[in-house]
C-alpha cells in the first residue's frame, strides 16, 4: 500500500516495483504450480484416477510419424447396461479398447479413434472366509478368499488384504491394476480363483475351475482385454505370517528381484537363522566382494511392501520417457549344466555392455509347478520348470530423434534374439515382452495359442476386443502403425 502510495511521485519506480512485484507474485504462483505438476507428474495415483492418464504415452508421442502425432483425445460418457458398448462397436464399426490403470508397457490400454472402457470406478472388494466356486460340488473343500474389483490397484489391494489379516501378493508398483492385466497375463502372484466378466458375447459370466472353465483356463495367462471386461477377481488367501529376506533356493521358497550389483530374496518357511545357513555360499561371496548383507525378518508381507516396495525398490513412475523392455523365462535346466549357465552369464554381460540394463526375477512358479504337474492356465508351460526370468529395457525421450528411437528399437530386437537363441526352451512375460516381436503368440502362450483363438472366438467371434499382442491381434489392424513404424 506505502509503495503504490509513492508511485505516485515517481511512476517509473513505482512500475519497477510494481512489474517486480507482479513477477515475483506470477513466479511463485508457477513454481507451486510447477511444483504440483511436477508431483502430479511423478505420483502413479494422479494419473490413474483420470481417463486420460497413462504411464507411456509413445503411440501419442508421434513415436515413428512426426506427421502423425496419435494423439488421444478422450470424450467420456457413463455407459447405459453392461454390454451397450459392445452393441455400439458391433453396429457401428467402433474399435474398442480398454483402460484400467494404464501402465501397460506395450501400451494396449489406449487406442487412436476407439471407444474407450475405463474399469477403475470398480471399487469393490470384500473377504469370505470359506468360499466354494460357483457351480462347483458341493463337497469341494472350502477355501478363504479376497475378491477386489477391477480398479482396485496393488497398493490398495495390498492394505485391503492386511485390514483383514490376510495376505495378498501383486504387482510392485502401486498403480497396477490387481483385476486388470498384470492377473490376466498372469502377473507373479497367487492363482486366482475365480472372475467375473463381461464378453462381448451374451451375459455377466462367471469363469473358475467349474463355471466356464475354458474362459477362466483363457483368461488366467492370455486375458488383457481379449476375452471380455473383467469386473473382478477373487483370490486364495492365507492369513498373515513373518518372513525373512535376503535359490536350489528357488525350490526352497525364496524369491525376489536383484539386479547385477542388487538381490533381494524373501521366504515365508524358514527362520533368519535358517535363512543365513541356507543362504551361506551367496553371503559369503557378498562379503568376498566387500558388500553388505541385511538379514532381517518381518511381521507380515505387508510390513516388508510399505518397508521396501512402495515408493522405494518399486519408485513412482513418471511419464518423461519411454520404456521397452524384452524379457526370457529360463528353465532350471539352464541352471544345472555347467555349459549352459556359461551362456547365460555371457549373455548378461553382452547385453549390459551393450547399454541395456538387466534385471533377474526369481519369482517363476518352478516350486507350485513340482506340485501341480498340470497347471489349469493358457500360459507357456515353460513358466512352471522356470528359476528366473530376466528381462532388459531400453529407453527413450521425447527429443530422441526418430532414427534414435530405431536404432534403440534394433538394439532391443537384438537382445530378443541373444535370448531365443541362448535359451531356446524359454518364453517371454506378455506383459513384459518385446513389442516388435514377431512370434509374438507362441512365446507368449506357446502351443496353448490354438485353443486360445477358440476360446476368443466363442466368446468375442467379431474381434470387437483387440489389443497389441492379445489373442486374436492382427498387425494389419489399423491403430498400430505408430510403434510398429520403428521396426526397421
Ligand atoms: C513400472 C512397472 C512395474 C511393473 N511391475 C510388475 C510386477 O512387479 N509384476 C508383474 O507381474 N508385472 C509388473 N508390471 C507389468 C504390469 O503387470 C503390466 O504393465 C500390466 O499390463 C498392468 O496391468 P493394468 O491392467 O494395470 O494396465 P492397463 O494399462 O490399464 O491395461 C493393460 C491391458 O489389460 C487390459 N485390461 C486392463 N483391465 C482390464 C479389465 N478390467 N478387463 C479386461 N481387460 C483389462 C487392457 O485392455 C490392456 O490390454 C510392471 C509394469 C510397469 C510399467
Amino acid at each position: 500500500m506505502i509503495k503504490l502510495h509513492n508511485c505516485y511521485a515517481d511512476t517509473q519506480y513505482c512500475l519497477t516495483h510494481l512489474v517486480a512485484v507482479i513477477f515475483f507474485a506470477v513466479g511463485l504462483l508457477t513454481r507451486s504450480l510447477r511444483v504440483s505438476v511436477r508431483e502430479g507428474l511423478n505420483s502413479s495415483g494422479t494419473r490413474t484416477s483420470q481417463y486420460a492418464g497413462f504411464r507411456f504415452i509413445q503411440d501419442e508421442a508421434f513415436a515413428s510419424d512426426q506427421t502423425n502425432q496419435c494423439l488421444l483425445d478422450p470424450v467420456t460418457f457413463d455407459p447405459q447396461g453392461e454390454t451397450c458398448h459392445f452393441d455400439y462397436a458391433r453396429q457401428s464399426g467402433a474399435r474398442l479398447s480398454i483402460k484400467n490403470s494404464g501402465v501397460d508397457y506395450i501400451t494396449r490400454s489406449s487406442q487412436q479413434d476407439s471407444l474407450a472402457i475405463w474399469t477403475r470406478g470398480l471399487r469393490h472388494s470384500s473377504f469370505e472366509e470359506s468360499f466354494i466356486p460357483e457351480s462347483c460340488p458341493a463337497d469341494t473343500e472350502p477355501f478363504p478368499v479376497i475378491t477386489f474389483g477391477a480398479g482396485i490397484s496393488s497398493d490398495e489391494a495390498y492394505t485391503i488384504a492386511h485390514g483383514y489379516g490376510v495376505t495378498h501378493f501383486c504387482g510392485t508398483v502401486n498403480a497396477i491394476g490387481t483385476s486388470g492385466c498384470w492377473l490376466l497375463n498372469r502377473g507373479h502372484g497367487v492363482m486366482p480363483g475365480s472372475f467375473t466378466v463381461v464378453p462381448p458375447v451374451g451375459k455377466i459370466r462367471i469363469a473358475n475351475k467349474c463355471s466356464n472353465p475354458d474362459l477362466f483356463w483363457a483368461l488366467h495367462g492370455a486375458g488383457g482385454g481379449a476375452f471380455g471386461v473383467t469386473i473382478d477377481s477373487t483370490h486364495p488367501t492365507e492369513p498373515e505370517k513373518s518372513l525373512t529376506t535376503m535359490h536350489s533356493w528357488a525350490l526352497q521358497g525364496w524369491g525376489g528381484p536383484s539386479t547385477p550389483n542388487f538381490s533381494m530374496f524373501v521366504n515365508d518357511k524358514v527362520s533368519n537363522n535358517e535363512a543365513k545357513k541356507a543362504l551361506a555360499p551367496a553371503l559369503d561371496f557378498v562379503r568376498v566382494q566387500n558388500g553388505s548383507i541385511d538379514v532381517r525378518t518381518y511381521k507380515n508381507f505387508y510390513q516388508f511392501y510399505t518397508d521396501n516396495m512402495n515408493g522405494k525398490f518399486a519408485t513412482p513412475m513418471t511419464i518423461s520417457g519411454t520404456i521397452a523392455t524384452t524379457t526370457r523365462i529360463v528353465p532350471e535346466d539352464h541352471f544345472l549344466d555347467v555349459e549352459a549357465r556359461e551362456r547365460m552369464v555371457d549373455a548378461i554381460m553382452d547385453t549390459q555392455a551393450a547399454g541395456l540394463p538387466t534385471a533377474f526375477l526369481t519369482t517363476m512358479p518352478l516350486f507350485y509347478g513340482r506340485n501341480n504337474p498340470e497347471p489349469n492356465t493358457s500360459l507357456h508351460p515353460a513358466w512352471y520348470k522356470s528359476v528366473w526370468l530376466v528381462a532388459n529395457s531400453v529407453q527413450w525421450t521425447a527429443t530422441s530423434s526418430i532414427k534414435e528411437r530405431k536404432q534403440i528399437v534394433s538394439m532391443l530386437k537384438n537382445a530378443t534374439a541373444m535370448w531365443k537363441e541362448v535359451i531356446p526352451d524359454g518364453c517371454t512375460y506378455a506383459n513384459e515382452a518385446d513389442l516388435w516381436e514377431d512370434n509374438w503368440a507362441y512365446e507368449s502362450w506357446g502351443d496353448n495359442s490354438e485353443k486360445l483363438l477358440e476360446v476368443k472366438g466363442s466368446v468375442d467371434p467379431d474381434n470387437l476386443l483387440s489389443c497389441r499382442h492379445c489373442v486374436g491381434w492382427e498387425e494389419s489392424l489399423p491403430g498400430y502403425e505408430c510403434m510398429s513404424g520403428l521396426d526397421v
